[in-house]
């Protein structure tokens, strides 16, 4: 760390910083810095650095190491990315796709692999459709799979034939698994790489930290790179319940490790999904996935082992289920902190409640511009409180804001706009929308709160680490974060 003095002018505030720490903020900035201090010159409106309080890092470093195909309007389209991005692969090195999508290609017809190795030649390659259920391979991915015309439909599955019986590289289903077991799994090398390019554009998004869902390979990554130089963004990690055993057995707890990188809370799935129709409504339907028993037990061991709770829960019935499992241990230790991860169903009657338990909404604002449509044609009646935003904020709870990236983008600005004016632009229950102010609240002291880090982030005060989003005309500028600029904007 630099021990020095620096000052960021320009901005509105003006932050004076020593070593990763702000030390005087406004007209009393200059003063503080001194003459001596490195000047960084910046234009726009300083905030406190954004916090994304639900990220899958995993998921996104996984989308580098393939070539996403989703923007891509025609066959032609799809064959040039594929080419571009597998042009300086090592040889003999698997190409690995998703997001194709022929439905809305002008041609339409499914492709084949004489297509495919066009753009791939002698390589295997392994394009995964937008909606999961068939694959696109060349020639080389059928030889390795061992496919060919003699070999039988699996169960459950088909591979797609020509006049002549001979597989035309589209397989479906259960038979995607043929070649899906052959794809060799990323390298270490490789996953730190593309965490390291994440971590680079969260960063360019105005990110300073994250609070990641991801599992022990993410963190070893994440631990990896921090060795080998200062990461661009602070992580917070919450960790799988399957791992609850070998938290409590090591004894770690809910804020081990630095401002940079540490354990925090511990992930369950208490339901599914609006999408796939499986959240757990208060109306009898979707999918438990965890048994109250289970539930309780979960959050007696966290609450004794001083670890807290980030739990999946989506449907009314799901967040009404998690407040009971949690009402025991209100105040259960110094920094108990549970939260509700996306809380995107909150009957009013739970709302005061959630308050009163110290339950914190971890929501992903973006989420609703998304599922607007299918909440309104589902469940009309749970539509009004949903992403109930200012309605949790008037009951008292605390909203910590995040993307859930990368279902959805990591943008916060896009986040912000969502929480705002896009509720009421789109005329959807627009009384539920945020004040900015309390949109850019959830994104850095409550998110800092969140997870436990409310006296070192989420303030542009002294005393506080040095991390700073400057923002002008509705872009990032600048980006800072323990007093080092992680991201800069080209001016033109
Ligand atoms: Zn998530």
């Amino acid at each position: 760390m630099r021990e020095e003095a620096i000052l960021f002018a320009g901005c509105k505030p003006e932050v004076a910083a020593f070593g990763d720490r702000i030390v005087a903020v406004g007209p009393r900035a200059r003063a503080a810095a001194g003459k001596k201090a490195q000047v960084v010159k910046l234009h726009g409106t300083a905030w406190p650095g954004l916090i994304d309080s639900h990220i899958h890092l995993e998921g996104l470093a996984d989308r580098k190491l393939a070539v996403d195909l989703a923007p891509a309007a025609s066959l032609a389209d799809v064959l040039k990315r594929v080419k571009t991005w597998s042009k300086d692969l090592p040889k003999g090195a698997w190409v690995f796709g998703n997001g194709w999508y022929n439905d809305a290609w002008p041609e339409r017809a499914f492709p084949n692999k004489e297509q495919l190795d066009s753009a791939v030649g002698r390589r295997p390659a392994y394009l995964r459709r937008k909606d999961g259920h068939s694959a696109w391979v060349s020639t080389e991915a059928l030889r390795i799979a061992g496919i060919d015309r003699t070999t039988a439909d699996p169960p459950g599955g088909s591979i797609d034939r020509d006049a002549a019986g001979e597989p035309t590289g589209i397989v479906r289903e259960m038979a995607m698994e043929l070649v899906d077991r052959h794809l060799a799994p990323a390298t270490e090398a490789q996953l730190d790489e593309g965490l390291a390019q994440v971590l680079d554009d969260l960063a360019c998004l105005g990110l300073t930290a994250v609070h990641s869902m991801d599992t022990p390979r993410g963190l070893s990554a994440l631990q990896r790179l921090r060795a080998k130089g200062p990461l661009p963004v602070r992580v917070t990690y919450n960790l799988p319940v399957a791992d609850l055993a070998y938290a409590e057995r090591i004894g770690i707890r809910s804020g081990w490790g630095d401002p940079w990188l540490r354990v925090w809370g511990v992930k369950a799935f208490v339901d599914g999904s609006l999408g796939s129709r499986t959240a757990e409504m208060l109306d009898g339907t979707g999918i438990a996935r965890l048994t109250q028993a289970e539930l309780e037990e979960i959050a007696d061991r966290c609450a004794k082992a001083e670890l807290n709770v980030c739990w999946h829960a989506i449907g009314d019935g799901a967040v009404r289920r998690a407040l009971d499992a949690l009402t025991p241990h209100r105040d259960a230790w110094r920094i108990w902190r549970p939260r509700l991860e996306h809380a995107q169903c909150v009957n009013p009657k739970d709302m005061t409640r959630m308050a009163k338990l110290g339950v914190i909404a971890s929501m992903q604002p973006i989420h609703a511009v998304s599922d607007r449509e299918l909440a309104d044609r589902e469940w009309p009646e749970v539509a009004k409180n949903a992403y109930a935003w200012r309605a949790l904020e008037r009951a008292g709870v605390r909203l910590a804001f995040g993307s859930d990236a990368p279902v959805e983008t990591a943008d916060p600005l896009q986040g912000i706009e969502a929480a705002t004016a896009w509720r009421k632009t789109a005329k959807w229950h627009p009384e539920l929308a945020l004040t900015r102010a309390s949109a850019l609240r959830a994104y850095t002291a409550d998110a800092a709160y969140a997870a436990g880090l409310e006296d070192d982030l989420g303030a542009l005060r002294p005393g506080k680490l040095c991390d700073i989003t400057v923002v002008e005309d509705g872009k990032v500028e600048a980006t800072v974060a323990g007093g080092r600029v992680t991201f800069r904007r080209k001016r033109a």
